[in-house]
């Protein structure tokens, strides 16, 4: 079976200064470094992924980008600023998204076809994020967790690929994160927390689980888990309060746990499996099930 493997490419430092702080402070050069590492593992497995390009980084470190679409990558949107779907009107989402399409499509000479939410935050209240995808002319999204999350999440969509169809006769592509049900528990288990922290025969029988229900993996990675040195939010940087301190040494500590183990597991899934992009996937899939979005969402 062929599985799906997506990066979010952005930038770590400046994401979680900006959580930290609530500042916006220019990417750090640490992606390029980072970019770098995961361009070699999937050079090394032949394997192609979907990059989601954020569009403020794309705009920072052009050449970063252009190194990955050079390597045969696809170049799919993660939106210009980063900024959950439920904190924007659909204006400003709209425009968001129209920005980073086009900055990206005038960087590769490629067109855009996927998108995926900022944290993942296409929900029940939000779905109207596919219908302006639609509208703006992308192919799918990925940006769904069929899960209940704290943060993230649809309980009860649908776990698989799906073309919906939307009001106003358009369509668009879903594909939802992989998730398994462990115990009680239903995880995302194909990149994240859970991943990091997940010893290597568990991942190899969730990911058995998956293919066992006919489902492909939907793995997700970023740039920043296959850095050579240690995650350091203060790499380049001064916070102007000890808050602002404090909270970057949690940061600090919680992102680095597990990390180092990333480069082992993702060459391990991809000795044991066959990934492809999402378009690749889309373009290969013989049969696809369609339906109306508005049954799904209830
Ligand atoms: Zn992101």
């Amino acid at each position: 079976m062929t599985n799906i493997l997506t990066i979010d490419l952005e930038d770590w430092h400046q994401l979680i200064r900006r959580r930290v702080s609530g500042n916006l402070s220019p990417a750090s050069a640490a992606v390029a470094r980072q970019v770098d590492a995961l361009l070699e593992l999937l050079e090394r497995h032949r394997t192609q992924a979907t990059f989601f390009t954020l569009g403020m980084l794309a705009e920072a470190y052009p050449n970063v980008v252009k190194r990955i679409a050079a390597q045969g990558h696809e170049i799919a949107s993660h939106g210009y600023a980063h900024l959950p779907t439920h904190r924007l009107s659909r204006q400003e989402f709209t425009d968001d998204c129209k920005r980073a399409k086009a900055l990206l499509e005038d960087l590769t000479g490629q067109p855009v076809r996927g998108y995926r939410a900022a944290e993942f935050s296409v929900r029940s209240r939000t779905l109207w994020v596919l219908e302006v995808l639609a509208e703006l002319g992308f192919l799918y999204d990925s940006s769904i967790f069929p899960i209940r999350h704290r943060r993230y999440g649809i309980p009860g969509f649908a776990p698989r690929v799906v073309q919906y169809a939307l009001r106003g006769g358009k369509q668009l592509f879903e594909i939802p994160l992989a998730t398994v049900s462990l115990g009680p528990a239903t995880i995302p288990v194909a990149g994240g927390g859970y991943f990091r922290l997940m010893p290597v025969w568990l991942i190899r029988q969730a990911m058995g689980k998956l293919h066992a229900d006919q489902q492909p993996i939907v793995a997700y990675f970023h740039p920043y888990e296959f850095d050579s040195r240690p995650l350091d939010v203060f790499e380049d940087w001064q916070p102007s309060s000890w808050a602002h301190r404090l909270r970057g040494v949690r940061f600090n500590w919680h992102q680095n746990l597990g990390r180092g183990t990333m480069p082992g597991k993702l060459a391990d899934l991809l000795l044991r499996h066959r990934f492809t992009s999402c378009l690749a996937f889309l373009q290969g899939a013989h049969q696809i099930e369609r339906r109306a979005l508005f049954s799904e969402a209830g």
